[in-house]
């Protein structure tokens, strides 16, 4: 175990600063209060309360101050304190060159599934941050809709855009919708590898959407797989401004599919997979027809059952 984060009191914190009082080392990253370094271990205390410890003597040091579990999955904190489940990244690393990949649209009803990678060397990471990804928790999707274009002009990248009808196809053969996206997220990746050749990155940071073994297993039958420094990670958005870019560029290319989908019925279409949605799929069946509203839909969603329950109730 090399990544341990205990939750501590205001007490033990203050006793843990004293403690590794005479090997503080200074930390600007934001949501640090206080960092030490030993030549084995790693001390990071976060505003939060979070107190990680890094490398190799971090269960020794840990135990000092917590219970230290002994199954404790290997977490990533965040800047902000927030434990992020995946593989343990290095050290700075969000300081290094990195392609960042996510996804969006996989849980609503109407549009599409967009996949997008995004390459940010580390000269780049500064102004990606400045250009609003430094607020990604307030981003909403007027805003990510204004960023993108920036992002793109300044960052190599990818997006894919699998429309409603290709991915009823794909589903209808039995993809599951971990195979539709593990399969995306390569095809995005090896996109943009491809277009910055021969420069590389340091890692490849994918938003962890199913474990790594998972992943692997769904793309083993494509012609290329790319594993070479492949890091997963969940709130990787956090974690490396590439995939925060690249979730604000997936979120774009949905909003922008939708956005065209929605003129074919002359409405704005309602995102997620709640009831609003199902009345509304109950409207556009009943006005336009089953093969219009299949050909904006992931159609295998529970939501198709109950549109068609209500237009039987709105035929009668
Ligand atoms: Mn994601």
């Amino acid at each position: 175990m090399s990544n341990i984060v205990l939750q501590l009191s205001p007490e033990i914190q203050n006793e843990i600063k004293a403690y590794y009082a005479t090997s503080i080392v200074e930390r600007n990253a934001p949501g640090v209060i206080f960092a030490a370094k030993l030549p084995d271990t790693a001390i990071t205390m976060y505003k939060s309360g979070k107190v990680m410890f890094q490398g190799i003597g971090a269960k020794r040091e840990a135990s000092r101050w917590g219970e230290v579990k002994a199954k404790d999955p290997v977490q990533n904190t965040t800047p902000n304190g927030i434990n992020a489940k995946g593989d343990k990244l290095p050290e700075n690393f969000a300081a290094m060159s990195v392609i960042g990949s996510d996804e969006t649209g996989t849980g609503d009803y109407f549009g599409p599934v967009t996949v997008a990678a995004v390459y940010v060397p580390k000269d780049k990471i500064e102004l990606i941050y400045e250009l609003g990804v430094k607020d990604s928790k307030m981003l909403n999707d007027a805003l990510m809709t204004r960023m993108a274009p920036d992002i793109m002009a300044v960052c190599t990248h990818s997006i894919l855009t699998l429309r409603n009808d290709k991915y009823n196809q794909l589903q209808a053969k039995g993809y599951s919708q971990g195979k539709i996206k593990a399969m995306l997220h390569n095809q995005a990746l090896k996109n943009v590898l491809t277009k910055i050749a021969p420069d590389k990155p340091d890692y490849i940071l994918i938003d962890q959407f199913a474990e790594r073994n998972i992943y692997y297993n769904h793309i083993k039958n494509e012609k290329e797989i790319v594993r070479e420094n492949v890091l997963f990670s969940t709130k990787a958005e956090q974690l490396h401004t590439a995939v925060a870019a690249a979730s604000i560029l997936a979120r774009y290319a949905f909003l922008r599919e939708m956005n065209q989908l929605g003129k074919i019925v002359g409405i704005d279409l309602q995102k997620g997979a709640s009831g609003k949605v199902d009345e509304m799929a109950a409207n556009i069946w009943l006005k336009h027809g089953e093969d219009t509203l299949r050909s904006m839909t992931k159609w295998h969603f529970a939501n198709t059952e109950k549109a068609r329950k209500l237009l039987e109730k709105k035929r009668k």
